[in-house]
């Protein structure tokens, strides 16, 4: 990312249009900023720290800082306030927020409270480019990459909807968009989510999941700590590149390849998402060929009910079939779990809400 000096940012001194948010700067940038306005070093954490841990919406609200940095800062940066445009509760729990960002972009963000974890789906694309067959986001296409700071923005905006007493104890990214193809503000984000500077979160806490976008997968494992999930759906190319059409361009084979040989930290495992599509890819054959496919890898499998959205052309497995899918894989020694859906009266499946709460504009 282009770093923005304090000369530089007094130049612009700015229509708050113009103004960038202080959340998507890096804390080089930071720093750079702090130092190149005169103030000592260590007030770059204080910034971070009223930013990340007290998840500030105003500079006005910075306490701490000497009144000529929150002037200054105020002249030339913003924070932007998340407007949450609609909230869906669903009767498991589960909250659906549709969130509106400056510019009128749309994107989701899901709180799922499961057994004793609460997990946060967060997206990192307003839409998104895989055109993945079984996905309502996948037919808004890519409108634009969300900058860090609206990433980062979805987990304040997120805590204000907890119940008393209640903690987001897992992210993952498996809301809109491919996390991959934002790469340099998915990093930005993580950076900021698990540095002693930022939220101090455990990246163990923390789960990217990507449909196989092959060279950064392995920069994310190389920079970062956080879990990988690898959306595999299909043990065949044919019916793979139906659904996950990337795999034309990275097919099962070369992805299994790269996942071999990816810097896992020890005991940690890859996940691999395989929704159930009814006919599609649930057949017994298909869990035996997934057992081989996966042996030689340190996998675990998450088995996920399919959504069905107005459309979709596709129809989910039901429960017994994939407890038996299941039963083969156990059988096999994979690891497998299924993945209970949440939310479905709310309109779980990614990119539904956005699509009702659009037709309904
Ligand atoms: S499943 Fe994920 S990667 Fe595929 S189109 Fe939907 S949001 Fe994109």
């Amino acid at each position: 990312m282009m770093s923005e000096t304090a000369e530089q940012v007094r130049e612009s001194a700015s229509e708050p249009s113009l103004r960038r948010d202080l959340r998507d700067l890096s804390f080089e940038e930071l720093e750079k900023i702090v130092a190149e306005s005169g103030e000592q070093p260590y007030r770059a954490r204080q910034i971070a720290h009223w930013l990340y841990r007290r998840g500030v919406d105003s500079i006005d609200a910075m306490r701490d800082l000497p009144a000529a940095l929150r002037a200054f800062l105020k002249h030339n940066f913003k924070i932007s306030p998340f407007a949450v445009a609609a909230v869906h509760r669903s009767g498991d729990g589960t909250r659906k927020l549709l969130m509106r960002l400056a510019d009128g972009e749309e994107i989701e963000t899901v709180i799922i409270p499961a057994d004793s974890r609460v997990t946060l789906c967060m997206s990192s694309q307003a839409g998104c480019a895989m055109r993945c067959g079984f996905c309502a986001t996948a037919r808004m296409g890519l409108h634009r990459n969300l900058t860090a700071g609206e990433i980062i923005g979805q987990i304040f905006a997120a805590r204000l909807e907890l119940a008393e007493g209640e903690e987001i104890t897992n992210y993952v990214f498996m809301g809109m968009g491919e996390p991959l193809a934002n790469y340099p503000r998915l990093l930005q984000t993580l950076r900021a989510m698990t540095s002693p500077w930022g939220m101090g979160i455990s990246p163990r806490r923390i789960t990217v999941s990507t449909v196989g976008l092959l060279p950064m997968m392995e920069r994310l494992l190389a920079d970062t700590s956080v879990n990988l999930a690898v959306s595999l759906h299909a043990t065949t190319d044919e019916v793979r590149s139906r659904i996950a059409p990337i795999n034309q361009r990275y097919p099962i084979r070369q992805l299994l390849d790269t996942c071999a040989k990816l810097p896992l930290k020890r005991r940690s495992r890859i996940t691999f998402e395989y929704v159930m599509l009814s006919g599609v890819n649930d057949s017994p054959a298909d869990a035996r060929r997934l057992v081989k496919l996966l042996a030689p890898l340190r996998a675990k499998v998450n088995l996920i009910f399919f959504n069905p959205f107005e459309g979709a052309g596709f129809s989910a497995t039901g429960r017994p079939a994939v407890e038996a899918f299941q039963a083969i894989l156990h059988k096999g020694n994979l690891t497998a779990t299924i993945r209970e859906s949440r939310g479905r009266d709310i309109a779980a499946a990614c990119g539904q809400l956005y699509a009702e709460h659009r037709s309904a504009d």
